[in-house]
């Protein structure tokens, strides 16, 4: 359809006001831009960016959009690193930026938030409440409560420690992609059973509606003690976490690994000595000091009994602080110094060791490119395994930077199929829709097709996701 900017700028700003609607191309370029090392393209491109002051003005943006058939993408802080924050189809870009409301209520248990804000300001503020944010990416700076909520993930937290945000929504408030607002959950602790649309807004990754508002459980915020181990080989870390839960022990909250590459990238960033091998870190929670000292004294012994070269409990904050540090700058250097291609791959514990090795063999003979540099780490204890194809340049042609993607998309997606994994971060619809065929059939595939048709029946929100379009 042809789109008349002026047209357009007028009726978004009779909504939300002229000082909250952009046109400009440079706006528009920002907010059509995210980490994929490929181009953008025109489609990504979006011909107005809106800033709603809440679930009114975004029910009648909504409106407004369904009418002229117009596509909406929803944009917290854009920060997801797989796709999901490029706009595939040409229209409005929603950003929740205005959302930014905090409440916190201890004599009811719980605190509602804006959906725009931003991870970092609200553990901030449950901090006086000492209570936890059970939400953990490296973005969290940036990162909304909105956009995290809608991807539901919890990054370096251990699935089977602290579950998933998800777990700990008591309801929310959204505005379906037809405009009407609608309320879910409950206010009590107890959270509902049975047929419940909370469920299903959690995870949708903006393609069944916009969350507005969050109402989430107060967590009272655990103790905690790190430890880091030194290993040979990445396979001995993997084999470590084999062990955890073959044994039965508790999982850590946060369990990461660097590989020998990422381990010497991180550390040399920091300024630490060099590893003589792989590494890996770890924060155990516990309700009290003593808890936490105990839990830390057995863990260590667990650790010092397996593989590891050199394993300790670290004392000082200051040494902590480098120490996870090198797990973040392990990821500036591979997405900031060339094109960088990024795998999932979440196999059953038992089958971490050979689904590392398939990973690795995969990327260091990609058929797209030759020989790239394989570099891998992770929330390993989740698990998660990140493997990287890693080319130290950004001077590539754009369809060959596809063609990697593809590549890793599908070779990945195949270790996944194979050892019963299917992806427990990053939010990856828009790279998952043939995952899902191929993991759980045509007929799982189309019922999430006919639940998107049957709210969105002119496929407003996140058009493209869904269809698997880069
Ligand atoms: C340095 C760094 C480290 C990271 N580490 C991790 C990690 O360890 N694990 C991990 O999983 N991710 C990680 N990420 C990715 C990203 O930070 C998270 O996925 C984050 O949760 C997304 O938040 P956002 O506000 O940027 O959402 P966006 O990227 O803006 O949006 C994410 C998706 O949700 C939709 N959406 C956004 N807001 C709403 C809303 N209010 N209602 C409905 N839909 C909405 C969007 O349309 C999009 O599909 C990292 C990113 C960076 C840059």
């Amino acid at each position: 359809m042809s789109v008349n900017p002026k047209k357009l700028h007028k009726a978004l700003a009779g909504i939300v006001g002229g000082a909250n609607v952009f046109t400009d191309p440079p706006t528009n370029l920002v907010y059509a831009k995210d980490v994929m090392p490929y181009d953008l393209e025109e489609h990504n491109i979006p011909y107005a960016v809106v800033r709603p002051a809440g679930s009114a003005e975004i029910g009648e943006v909504l409106k407004y959009a369904n009418q002229c058939e117009l596509p909406v993408h929803i944009h917290g802080s854009g920060t997801s690193l797989v796709g999901l924050a490029r706009p595939k189809a040409k229209g409005i870009v929603l950003d929740t930026a205005r959302l930014q409301e905090i409440e916190i209520f201890p004599e009811r248990g719980y605190f509602e938030a804006g959906a725009g804000v931003h991870l970092a300001k609200l553990r901030k503020a449950l901090a006086p409440h000492k209570a936890l944010l059970p939400i953990f990416p490296g973005s969290e700076l940036v990162a909304t409560i909105g956009g995290s909520v809608a991807v539901n993930t919890s990054a370096h937290a251990v699935d089977a420690a602290l579950g998933k945000p998800g777990d700990y929504v008591l309801g929310l408030e959204a505005v379906l992609p037809t405009g009407e607002v609608i309320q879910t959950g409950t206010h009590s602790l107890r959270k509902p059973a049975g047929v419940e649309a909370t469920k299903l807004l959690v995870g949708s990754e903006g393609l069944l509606g916009v969350i507005t508002k969050l109402r989430m459980r107060l967590v009272p915020a655990p103790h905690t003690a790190n430890l880091v181990a030194y290993y040979r080989r990445t396979e001995d870390i993997l084999r470590t976490v084999m062990a955890m839960y073959g044994q039965g022990l508790n999982p850590p909250m946060f369990f990461e690994y660097l590989d020998e590459e990422s381990a010497r990238i991180g550390f040399e960033a920091v300024g630490l000595h060099q590893p003589r091998g792989a590494v890996a870190m770890m924060s155990l929670h516990a309700e009290g000091p003593a808890g936490c000292r105990e839990k830390a004294a057995r863990f260590l012994e667990f650790l010092r009994q397996g593989p590891a070269l050199e394993a300790h409990i670290v004392e000082g904050a200051a040494e902590w602080d480098q120490v996870w540090s090198s797990r973040a700058e392990a990821g500036n250097y591979v997405y900031r110094r060339g094109s960088t291609f990024g795998s999932e791959v979440t196999p059953r514990v038992d089958k971490l060791e050979e689904a590392f090795q398939e990973t690795r063999a995969f990327i260091l003979n990609l058929e797209s490119y030759p020989s790239p540099q394989f570099i891998s780490f992770g929330h390993i204890g989740a698990p998660t395994i990140h493997g990287y194809a890693f080319i130290p340049t950004k001077d590539i042609p754009s369809e060959v930077k596809k063609a990697i993607t593809l590549e890793v998309r599908e070779k990945s997606e195949a270790i996944n199929v194979k050892y019963g994994g299917c992806g427990g971060e990053w939010g990856l619809t828009a790279q998952r829709a043939s995952f899902l065929r191929l993991r759980y059939g045509q007929a799982y595939y189309q019922m999430l097709v006919n639940i998107k048709k049957a709210l969105d029946p002119k496929n407003i929100l996140n058009r493209g996701n869904l269809e698997g379009l880069l």
